[in-house]
């Protein structure tokens, strides 16, 4: 009775004991170093994938075949320590293989329970466990810390609740690098953080935080940190990702001060070249003559009067802004570059509005560029408008008088020269003109009785109604003073003669307003004709200063022939 009652409280016993095993769901073994005896329980089989009928007959091989080959070695140095006694329990952990295929990662518990009289293990019980998910959790972890380690920045993760409560659940050792911290105190709290942001930057990055939580888009954000008096430049990127109660960000922080200090110059010398280009009205370009690809500076559309936003930039749109009257030089200027290597031109556009303009182009055509391929020409367009037109006003001052507004002496003189040029008399062979030299008679006499001023008036006038009674093409020259020239190219004897009267007599014709009324003034007039056997202009110049000292003498107000014996183109018949 007392025997059964043993039993009986043995087998609850080992009953209660199956069910502590059954519930821990861990896998037991029992091994016989001795004979190779082996048993598992169900679970053990179960841990990978099997049922025990499927992995029977069960002995040491079933272990040694289905563990990692990897892992069979630690394995079986920490048993031989443990047989040894060097350590109280067998534990190592292990991969082993599942029915299908993967790897399971077990813990491996045990201890030797039973040893011979020689002190050799008999019995070693042991369980398993399967530690996959943990493990593959650490191994991930222990990568993702190395990563974090060795990239430069920050790897972290950043949370903000409903309530607008931030933290740091994780941040790569790097942040000491971007903010000074540990991660630690990043950890800790965020203000640690926070607090080495640039004052002025604070309110950009709370701004671009809060637009990220707001529409989930990715974060990515510059500003200034300074970390112990020194201030960097970070730039972050983060993905935003909605949580139970709030949005948690995983990102990227790099330290950026190099290649902000690259671009934050390269910004500032663009802006001082363009502001150098705009205050020189000067634009440039460049084309790619591989790719096609053709670049033009604000300044340019700016001087061609092209809309930035419509308009695309083309060599075609160049040449038709040029003005047809101009197309001739350009063109010559370009056939010029293909010997010289240089295109230096000024020329006129017009713009879409219809207004002209002058520019100046200078292009090096030497190609600039490392292969024959992608050759890049650079050329510059400078508006000259207002130098153009200044240097044309100089230029047509320079011809004329500055009181009557008709040519003065240099460009008579210019243009006599010309007719008498020796390549001009060798090419042309009818060669002839006819030049009235005037002077207005008794001049200082009006100047004296009625002021110098109506001495000015009276020259105006004659001027203006002279020139009314000319052809286009004749040359009306203020001499100086009071005396005149008028150059009929082509022209005979007798058609000078004819206009000379017709002056002489509208001059006479002329009323000077003075304060006593209107006065008349006359002139006296030489003709003289000049032909391909004139030998000098000087000579010329005294045959008709001769006339008109002759005429003077003669009483004035008359026009005299001035007649050349030597010279056969003289009109003989008057
Ligand atoms: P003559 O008939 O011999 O030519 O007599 P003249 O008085 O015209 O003599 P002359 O040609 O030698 O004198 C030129 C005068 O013209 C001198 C000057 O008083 C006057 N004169 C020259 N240039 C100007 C000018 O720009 N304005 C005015 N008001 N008078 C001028
Ligand atoms: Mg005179
Ligand atoms: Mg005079």
């Amino acid at each position: 009775m007392e025997d059964k009652g043993n039993v009986n409280e043995l087998t609850v016993e080992i009953k209660r004991l199956r069910q502590i095993i059954e519930g821990t769901n861990i896998g037991t073994w029992e091994w016989n170093v001795q004979t190779g005896e082996t048993r598992f329980n169900e679970r053990w089989a179960q841990i990978l994938g099997y049922t025990l009928d499927e992995i029977s007959p069960i002995n040491i091989d079933t272990w040694l075949n289905l563990a990692h080959p990897d892992d069979l070695a630690e394995s079986e140095r920490l048993l031989n320590e443990h047989f040894k006694g060097r350590s109280p329990f067998y534990h190592c952990e292990a991969r082993m293989k599942h029915k299908d295929g993967r790897w399971v990662w077990v813990r491996d518990h045990g201890r030797v329970v039973t040893r011979n009289q020689d002190g050799s293990p008999e019995w070693i019980v042991g369980s398993h466990m399967d530690i996959t998910q943990e493990k593959t959790e650490q191994i991930a972890a222990e990568r993702l810390n190395k990563i974090a380690s060795s990239v430069p920045g920050l790897i972290y993760e950043f949370e903000m609740d409903d309530e607008g409560k931030m933290s740091f659940p994780y941040a790569s050792p790097g942040i000491m690098g971007i903010y000074g911290v540990t991660p630690n105190e990043a950890k800790e709290c965020v203000d640690n953080v926070f607090s080495k942001v640039h004052r002025a930057d604070v309110a950009f990055l709370n701004q671009t935080i809060l637009h990220s939580a707001k529409t989930l888009e990715p974060w990515n954000a510059e500003y200034r940190v300074i970390i112990n008096g020194h201030t960097r430049w970070v730039t972050g990127f983060a993905r935003p990702e909605r949580v139970k109660n709030g949005i948690r960000w995983y990102g990227l922080i790099v330290d950026s001060t190099e290649s902000k200090k690259v671009s934050l110059q390269l910004e500032e010398s663009q802006q001082r070249l363009e502001q150098a280009q705009t205050l020189a009205h000067l634009g440039h370009w460049e084309a790619n003559t591989g790719t096609g690809e053709l670049y033009w500076s604000p300044q340019i559309f700016e001087i061609f009067g092209f809309e930035p936003d419509k308009f695309a930039p083309s060599t075609k749109a160049f040449y038709d802004a040029v003005h047809p009257d101009d197309r001739g030089i350009v063109n010559a200027s370009e056939e010029q570059a293909k010997l010289t290597g240089i295109h230096d031109v000024e020329h006129r556009i017009i713009r879409p509005d219809g207004s002209i303009r002058w520019v100046h182009e200078y292009t090096h055509v030497t190609p600039q560029g490392d292969d024959d391929t992608n050759l890049i020409l650079i050329g510059t367009v400078q508006d000259v408008t207002e130098k153009k037109e200044l240097e044309l006003k100089l230029i047509e001052q320079s011809y004329t008088d500055a009181l009557t507004q008709i040519f003065n002496r240099r460009y008579a003189m210019a243009f006599m020269q010309k007719q008498f040029s020796p390549a001009r008399r060798r090419s042309n062979d009818n060669i002839e003109g006819t030049v009235i030299s005037f002077d207005i008679d008794h001049f200082k006499h009006v100047n004296d009785t009625y002021g110098h001023a109506v001495g000015d008036k009276a020259l105006m006038l004659l001027a203006r109604n002279v020139e009314d009674i000319l052809r286009q093409d004749d040359i009306f020259a203020r001499m100086g003073g009071e005396e005149f020239m008028i150059i009929l190219s082509s022209s005979k004897l007798s058609d000078g003669l004819n206009l000379a009267e017709r002056v002489r007599k509208l001059v006479e014709s002329i009323e000077i307003p003075t304060r006593s009324g209107f006065i008349h003034i006359t002139v006296t007039l030489a003709v003289a004709s000049y032909s391909k056997s004139d030998l000098s202009l000087e000579d010329f110049y005294i045959r008709l200063d001769d006339g008109l000292y002759k005429g003077k003498r003669a009483g004035r107000n008359r026009v005299v022939p001035v007649i050349d014996e030597l010279n056969e183109f003289n009109d003989k018949s008057l």
